[in-house]
C-alpha cells in the first residue's frame, strides 16, 4: 500500500483500523527520508531509533483504546527551535550544537498526547531569523519542487518535508511569516494562530512578542486536526490565552455563503509578480463563486510594517539572545583569557552573520539614546497597524491577499541583499505584529512549476473563519497538495 501519498488524517484513519500498523508509517517515512535528505536537507536530526520506540509504545496505546484521535500513530516532524527533552535542539545554530534540553515544549507535549510519532526536527533559518532557511549552520533546505529554488524560511525544513513526504505533518513558528511564507512556498497548507492560541513554553525565543507556533500539513482538514492538538492554555506561558473554542475541525464545512472578503488594494499593486496576483484574483474568483463577497479595500500603513516590525523582531531578539553567552548552555569557544573574552569569542563564533546584523540593529534601537526614537516610534506604529485591521475586521470578515511577492527566489539570491529580503515580508508581518491568525493555502503553480500561496487573514480568535474558507476552496477546486515533480517516480513505495 502506498502510504506516503496519504494526509495524516487519513493515515490516522487506517491505523485506527488496523489495516496499518505504526511502526509500518514511521518505516516508509524514514526510508523516504533517507532518500530524500542528500538532495533536500529537510532535518537536522533524524530520530530513527527513537521513532521506532515511540511507534512500539503509540501502537500499544492505540491498541488498548487509550489513543482514539485522528493523528494517534501518525509520524510528524518539529522545527528545531521546540525543547524535546533529551534530543538535539539547535535552532540551526553552532551556538546550540550540543544543547539537549532538560524538558519538552507545550505544543509537543500537546502533539505527543495525542500520539503523535517524532521522527526528527526541522532546519531552519539561524534563530528563525531570515526567509530562506539558507542561514542555517547545517547548510540550506532545498525546495522539493524544484531544487535550485529556496523553501523559503524559516519554516523551511518543516515546509519541505512535508512537501516531500518525509512526514505527515510538521510544526513550524512564525514571528513574521515564517509558516505561512515557505507554505506558500511548498504548496503546503500553514496556519499560524492568534497570539496566545499555543503555548510558546519550550519555543526558543526569537521575538517573544510576535512568535507564535502552528501546523505545516498537506491539507486543511489536517491542519485544523492538528491545531485542535496543538492549541491550549498553558500557565507556563504568561502570554497564554484561555480560548472559548479548542474545535478547530467543527469548522470543515463547504460554506462561505455570505462572507465578506476583503482584498487590500496595496497588497495588489506594484512590487507583486503578475503571475502571483493572477492566481490570488482566480482564487478569490473561486471563492465568490461559492458565494462570498469579494470587496477591494484599503488596508491603509502597510508600508510602515516592515519598519516596525524589524525594529520591534531586532530589540526583542538582541535581549532574547543574551543568554547565549557559553556558561550555562550551548558552544563555548576552545581558547580565551578571561571571562569578557570568553563571551565576546563564544558568541563571535557561536552566531551567523544574519543573527548579529540583528543582535547590532536590536541593541542599537534600545540603547538609551535612540530608544524614543526607534523602539518606541515602532511600538505606536504596531498600535496603528491594528487599529487599521480592526477598522478591516468591521467590514470583513476576512482578508485575502498573497503571502509572498513572489514564488520562491532562487538559491543564493536572497542573501546578497538582506533589505531586499526583509521587503519580501511585506504581507506577513502585520499579521504577527497585530496579533491575528493567518493561513497560506495552495492555489497553483507559476510557469516555472514553482507553488503559488493565496494568504487569508482572520480578525483575533477567528481561526474558525479562515478554516472554513480555505476548506471551501479546496471543496471547490480539489485536493492541492502535489508530489513534487522531482521526487514523483519514487513515491509509490510500498509500506
Ligand atoms: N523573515 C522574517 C524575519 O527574518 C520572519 C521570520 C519568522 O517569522 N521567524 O524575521
Amino acid at each position: 500500500m502506498d502510504l506516503l501519498h496519504l494526509t495524516a488524517a487519513e493515515l490516522g484513519r487506517k491505523i485506527k483500523n488496523r489495516e496499518v500498523s505504526v511502526a509500518e508509517a514511521v518505516k516508509a517515512v524514514l526510508a523516504q527520508a533517507k532518500e530524500m535528505e542528500p538532495e533536500i536537507n529537510s532535518y537536522v536530526t533524524l530520530d530513527e531509533a527513537g521513532a521506532l520506540m515511540q511507534a512500539e509504545s503509540v501502537q500499544k496505546r492505540i491498541d488498548s483504546e487509550e489513543l482514539t484521535g485522528p493523528l494517534a500513530g501518525v509520524p510528524a516532524a518539529v522545527k528545531d527551535n521546540m525543547c524535546i527533552e533529551g534530543q538535539l535542539t539547535t535552532c540551526s545554530s553552532k551556538i546550540l550544537s550540543n544543547f539537549r534540553p532538560t524538558f519538552t515544549a507545550e505544543a509537543v507535549k500537546n502533539l505527543q498526547k495525542a500520539g503523535a510519532v517524532i521522527v526528527g526536527k526541522t532546519n531552519m533559518d539561524e534563530f528563525a531569523m531570515g526567509s530562506t532557511t539558507e542561514t542555517s549552520y547545517y547548510g540550506p533546505t532545498k525546495n522539493p519542487h524544484n531544487l535550485m529554488h529556496v523553501p523559503g524560511g524559516s519554516s523551511g525544513g518543516s515546509c519541505a518535508a512535508v512537501a516531500a513526504q518525509e512526514c505527515w505533518y510538521a510544526l513550524g513558528s512564525d514571528t513574521g511569516g515564517s509558516i505561512r511564507q515557505p507554505s506558500s512556498f511548498c504548496g503546503v497548507v500553514g496556519l499560524k494562530p492568534t497570539y496566545g492560541t499555543v503555548s510558546r513554553y519550550g519555543l526558543i525565543a526569537y521575538g517573544s512578542s510576535l512568535d507564535q507556533i502552528g501546523p505545516v500539513a498537506k491539507d486543511v482538514t489536517d491542519c485544523a486536526a492538528i491545531l485542535e492538538a496543538i492549541a491550549s492554555h498553558d500557565e507556563k506561558d504568561s502570554t497564554s490565552v484561555q480560548r472559548k473554542d479548542y474545535d478547530f475541525t467543527s469548522a470543515l464545512v463547504c460554506d462561505v455563503k455570505g462572507m465578506k472578503i476583503g482584498i487590500p488594494r496595496d497588497y495588489m499593486r506594484e512590487g507583486l509578480d503578475p503571475e502571483v496576483a493572477d492566481a490570488i484574483w482566480k482564487a478569490a474568483g473561486v471563492l465568490k463563486e461559492q458565494g462570498a463577497v469579494i470587496e477591494e479595500f484599503d488596508l491603509s500603513l502597510v508600508k510602515y510594517a516592515i519598519p516596525a516590525y524589524y525594529v520591534i523582531a531586532s530589540a526583542e531578539a538582541s535581549s532574547n539572545l543574551e543568554r547565549f553567552d557559553g556558561v550555562k548552555y550551548g558552544y563555548r569557544t576552545a581558547d580565551y583569557e578571561g571571562l569578557h573574552n570568553m563571551y565576546k569569542k563564544t558568541r563571535s563564533e557561536g552566531f551567523g552573520a544574519e543573527v548579529k546584523r540583528r543582535i547590532m540593529l536590536g541593541s542599537f534601537v534600545l540603547s538609551s539614546g535612540y530608544y524614543d526614537a526607534y523602539y518606541l516610534k515602532a511600538l505606536r506604529t504596531k498600535a496603528l497597524i491594528k487599529q487599521a485591521f480592526d477598522r478591516a475586521f468591521e467590514s470583513y470578515d476576512l482578508i485575502l491577499g498573497p503571502a509572498a511577492p513572489t514564488t520562491a527566489p532562487e538559491l543564493g539570491k536572497s542573501l546578497q541583499d538582506p533589505l531586499k529580503m526583509y521587503l519580501g515580508d511585506i504581507y506577513t508581518i502585520s499579521v504577527n505584529l497585530a496579533g491575528l491568525p493567518g493561513m497560506s493555502v495552495p492555489i497553483g503553480k507559476d510557469r516555472k512549476g514553482l507553488p503559488v500561496g493565496m494568504q487569508l487573514i482572520g480578525n483575533s480568535f477567528q481561526e474558525k473563519m479562515l478554516i472554513r474558507a480555505a476548506y471551501t476552496y479546496e471543496c471547490a477546486t480539489g485536493k492541492q497538495y502535489e508530489v513534487p515533480a522531482d521526487i514523483h517516480p519514487k513515491s509509490g513505495r510500498e509500506a
